[in-house]
């Protein structure tokens, strides 16, 4: 089975002659095809809205495209906050649903207006201590603990989670902060990640609206948001079916009108924060293969590693790989397609059955629209790659330049040794 590729062997050709390889390329018509099917999947509810996960895909241009559909963005870090807030959102376009969060990261939350979702009870008094009050609004992630089970299995371990409020956290939180002078309530729970069925956020949803229903009724609070965060996810592999977001949306609507309408809460907005699902499918790495090496096994050594794409390294994560213009050669040689690093766990494939590769050919490695880039790190002094837009037109545009030398070394720039490096 295949996957293809969103560029073709000839448009990458005309790409790499002004940006060498590695570099990863984004599809603009995929993104907003997607954003837009989950606009109409949930436009049934009056305050839908997808706050984009930026720690997926952190790039201004991207996130732009995103916000013709409405999208806000979920931050949870003060750099997060700061590049959602250069780009002219604030307030309630930015959901700030961070862990072990510093006093100074609430402090810039609160002052450009993001709504503050908290991950603990302790933060309940940290974040009063640290703002002088609570804010009117306020959201609170959930953990219930034990498995989160779907018909056809085990999905998640939230019980093994470091995040969010147990069950009788939550009911006490939810009295505190209202007699502390919170207004606006909400709710949030990220319960199993990269799930790749439709069953997820109903499921998800129904357990929420439940709680929802419970807090009213025994904390009086005013509840005006239910977040149903991430996970849905991606068919990494080319075997997986897709989610199919019109059906999810549907399926929240069926449960939403089963618990939250008939308990006289049927106003309450619901709230995304995908990242995988909204980016993940419309990225590639593009990378050259530079050499062939026979050992003890194969390996096709290419011009990316781990620093552009850490997920394999990571997570033993499958990538799908598609060796440009031999689409349909047979995929008769077994490979491990490695990278540079001084580390074994460099590989972005392990004993994978593909076209015999030479050196030169261009290398597709697909789904690395989120958690790609953004996770990638510096390790053996290895600088992070170019990102690339392919426009509705056909046309390229660079998103981020490659890290240079000089990026690498400019936490040393307040030293003399700086100045004598000479960069
Ligand atoms: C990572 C994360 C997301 C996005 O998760 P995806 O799996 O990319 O959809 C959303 N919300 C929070 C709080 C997260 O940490």
């Amino acid at each position: 089975m295949n996957k293809k590729p969103f560029v073709t062997k000839k448009q990458l050709a005309e790409i790499i002659k002004k940006y060498p390889t590695p570099f990863h390329i984004y599809d603009e018509k995929g993104i907003r095809e997607n954003a837009k099917a989950v606009r109409e999947a949930f436009a049934w509810n009056k305050g839908f809205k997808e706050y984009f996960a930026v720690k997926a895909t952190p790039n201004p241009f991207l996130i732009d495209i995103l916000r013709d559909y409405g999208c806000g963005c979920d931050c949870s870090s003060l750099t997060e906050l700061m590049l959602s807030n250069a780009m002219g959102l604030n307030g309630e376009d930015i959901m700030f649903s961070s862990n072990e969060t510093p006093a100074c990261e609430y402090e810039y939350a609160n002052q450009i207006g993001a709504i503050i979702n908290l991950d603990d009870f302790t933060h309940i008094d940290f974040l009063e201590k640290t703002l002088g009050k609570l804010p009117e609004t306020l959201s609170c992630r959930y953990n219930p603990g034990g498995v989160f089970t779907v018909s056809n299995g085990i999905m998640d371990n939230p019980g093994d989670a470091k995040y969010g409020f147990t069950t009788e956290q939550l009911f006490e939180g939810f009295k505190i902060m209202k007699e502390k002078g919170v207004k606006n309530f909400g709710i949030h729970a990220f319960l199993a990640s990269n799930t790749v069925t439709n069953d997820y956020y109903p499921m998800l949803a129904k357990q929420l609206f439940k709680v929802a229903v419970k807090l009213k009724d025994e904390t009086g609070a005013d509840i005006k948001f239910i977040n149903l965060s991430g996970g849905v996810g991606i068919p990494y592999t080319p075997d997986q079916t897709p989610n199919d977001i019109r059906v999810i949306g549907a399926g929240v609507k069926k449960v939403f009108e089963e618990v939250l309408v008939p308990a006289g809460m049927g106003d309450i907005s619901l709230y995304t924060e995908m990242g995988r699902f909204m980016m993940g499918p419309y990225g590639h790495l593009v990378t050259t293969a530079i050499h062939a090496k026979h050992t003890h096994k194969e390996y096709i050594g290419c011009d990316a590693c781990a620093v552009n794409l850490m997920r394999p390294a990571m997570y033993g994560a499958y990538h799908h790989i598609t060796v440009m213009g031999k689409e349909n050669a047979p995929c008769n040689h077994k490979y491990d397609v490695v990278g540079s690093l001084c580390e074994n766990n460099d590989k972005f494939a392990i004993d994978r059955m593909l076209p015999e590769i030479e050196n030169g050919d261009l290398l597709v490695i697909h789904d690395t629209g989120a958690h790609g880039s953004s996770m990638g790190y510096n390790y053996n002094g290895k600088l992070k790659s170019a990102e690339l837009l392919l426009k509705e037109d056909g046309s390229v545009e660079l998103i981020r330049r490659a890290e240079r030398p000089a990026d690498y070394f400019a936490t040393l720039d307040c030293f003399d040794i700086y100045k004598k490096m000479g960069f």
